[in-house]
C-alpha cells in the first residue's frame, strides 16, 4: 500500500475511475492498485466551483466540457455539473455532443465551434444547439430541420474583434431578420466571445463590449433580440458583471483554473485535477555516466537517480526543467523525458523508496505544483497542460 494521497475515507465508499474508455468504470480501489499513473478529478472541487460561479455573477452558468472537459473527463464533469446546478453543457463539435446525448446528459447543450451542413442532421436529431453566422449555411439547415420534422435551435455568433467566427454586427442584424422569417430555424440566443478577457487592460474589450451592446439594441430595437444572450467566459465572468447578461460561459474557472496571472480567481475556487504515479525503479549511478536519450545529463558524482512511469506520451512534455514532488519536495527531471518514462535526482530526499507516491500536478506535503507553474515552464498557459494529458492516464473520480 503505498503513500499519502489514499485516505481511507475513498475506500470506504468505492468511486469511480474512468480509464481512456470513458464509460467503462471499475471500482478506485483495485484501479489505485493496479496503475502505474493516474489522475485524480475531485467531483467536489467542480460543485464548488460551480456554486462560486453562481453566487459571483448570480447568472446561469453553461458548463463548457469541450475537449474531454479539458482534459477532466468530458462525462464525471458533465455529470456533475448537472448536479451542481449548470443550465447549460457548451462543447466545441457536434461530436462531443452526440456522446453527452448517447450518455444521458439532458440539460440543453450547445455546440460553439463550427459545424458541417453534413452534420446538421445529427446535431437535430440529438437536439444540439449549433452556432450559426455564415448566411450559407442557412437554406441547409433549414432543410435538414424540415426533414427532421423539428425546428433547428441555433445561436448566432456576433463577430466584435475576436476575428475568429462570427458574423459582423451588420451581417448578423441581416441575418436576424431573414431567420426571423424562417419557421424552421428558432434563434434561442446570441453571443459573441472576447480576446483580451484574462489581459490587465481592459481597452479591447470594453470595445467589444461596446460593439456588443450597440447591436443587442439594434436587435432589440428591431424586436429581433433572442431570448438568450451571452459573451462571457470565465475571465469575463469573473471581472466584467457588464458583459454576464443571462449567462456566463465558464470553462477554467469550473475546473478550478486561473483564466491568467493578471485575472486570477477569486477565494473560493478550487483547482479539480491532480497527476499522481509512483516511483517504479531507483538506481545510484557512478560519476560521469549520461541519462536518458542523447545523455543529455551527466552524473557529476554517484547520483540517485529514480524513475517514473510517466513520458510525453501521457502529456509530460519533453522539455527541460519539468519538476515533481516527492516525499512534500521537489525534484528535478534529468535527462530527455521519453514516451513513457523519464527520471528523477533524489539526492535531496534520500528516504525515497519504489512505490512512493510522486506528484506532478497537485498538492504533497506542504508544497503544491500547480497548472500554471507547469505551463510557465513549458511556456505555455495552464489550458493546454491538462488539455494535453492523453486518455491512456486514467482518471479517477474522487466524490
Ligand atoms: C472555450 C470557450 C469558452 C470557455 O472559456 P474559459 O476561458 O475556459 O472559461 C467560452 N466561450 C467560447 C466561445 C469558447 O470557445
Amino acid at each position: 500500500m503505498r503513500g499519502s494521497s489514499l485516505s481511507l475515507d475513498y475506500t470506504l465508499e468505492p468511486e469511480r475511475v474512468v480509464t481512456s474508455d470513458a464509460s467503462a468504470y471499475t471500482p478506485l480501489v483495485s484501479s489505485l492498485s493496479s496503475h502505474l499513473t493516474w489522475i485524480e478529478v475531485s467531483l467536489d472541487a467542480i460543485r464548488n466551483n460551480i456554486g462560486r460561479l453562481k453566487a459571483l455573477t448570480g447568472v446561469d452558468v453553461m458548463a463548457v466540457v469541450k475537449a474531454n472537459a479539458y482534459g477532466h473527463g468530458m462525462l464525471p464533469v458533465a455529470r456533475t455539473a448537472v448536479d451542481a446546478g449548470a443550465s447549460y453543457c457548451a462543447v466545441a463539435r457536434i461530436s462531443e455532443g452526440i456522446e453527452l446525448r448517447e450518455n444521458g446528459i439532458t440539460l440543453p447543450v450547445h455546440v460553439m465551434g463550427p459545424s458541417l451542413e453534413g452534420r446538421f442532421k445529427d446535431a437535430l436529431e440529438h437536439d444540439l444547439e449549433i452556432t450559426l453566422f455564415q448566411p450559407a449555411q442557412v437554406e441547409a439547415l433549414r432543410l435538414a430541420a424540415a426533414s427532421a420534422g423539428k425546428p433547428a435551435r441555433v445561436h448566432l455568433k456576433v463577430e466584435t474583434g475576436m476575428n475568429r467566427i462570427g458574423a459582423r454586427p451588420e451581417e448578423a442584424l441581416s441575418l436576424l431578420q431573414t431567420l426571423s422569417g424562417i419557421p424552421e430555424i428558432d434563434v434561442i440566443g446570441v453571443f459573441t466571445h472576447y480576446a483580451c478577457a484574462d489581459e490587465g487592460d481592459p481597452t479591447t474589450t470594453d470595445r467589444q463590449e461596446a460593439a456588443y451592446l450597440q447591436f443587442l439594441q439594434q436587435a432589440e430595437a428591431s424586436g429581433l433580440r433572442p431570448p438568450l444572450v451571452h459573451a462571457g467566459n470565465s475571465a469575463t465572468a469573473v471581472t466584467r458583471s457588464r458583459s454576464r447578461f443571462d449567462m456566463v460561459r465558464a470553462g477554467v474557472s469550473m475546473y478550478g483554473l486561473h483564466p491568467s496571472r493578471d485575472v486570477p480567481l477569486p477565494d473560493g475556487f478550487l483547482p479539480a485535477l491532480a497527476w499522481k504515479t509512483q516511483l517504479r525503479h531507483i538506481h545510484t549511478i557512478p560519476a560521469g555516466e549520461g541519462i536518458s536519450y542523447g545523455h543529455r545529463y551527466h552524473t557529476r558524482s554517484d547520483e540517485r537517480i529514480g524513475v517514473i512511469p510517466v513520458g510525453y506520451g501521457d502529456g509530460w512534455r519533453r522539455t527541460d526543467g519539468n519538476e515533481v514532488l516527492i516525499h512534500g519536495q521537489r525534484v528535478p527531471v534529468v535527462g530527455r523525458v521519453c514516451m513513457d518514462q523519464c527520471m528523477l535526482q533524489l539526492d535531496s530526499v534520500p528516504g525515497a523508496a519504489v512505490g512512493d507516491d510522486v506528484v506532478l500536478l497537485g498538492h504533497q506535503g506542504e508544497d503544491a505544483i500547480n497548472a500554471e507553474d507547469v505551463a510557465d515552464r513549458w511556456d505555455t498557459i495552464n489550458y493546454e497542460v491538462t488539455c494535453g494529458l492523453t486518455t491512456r492516464v486514467p482518471r479517477i473520480y474522487l466524490p
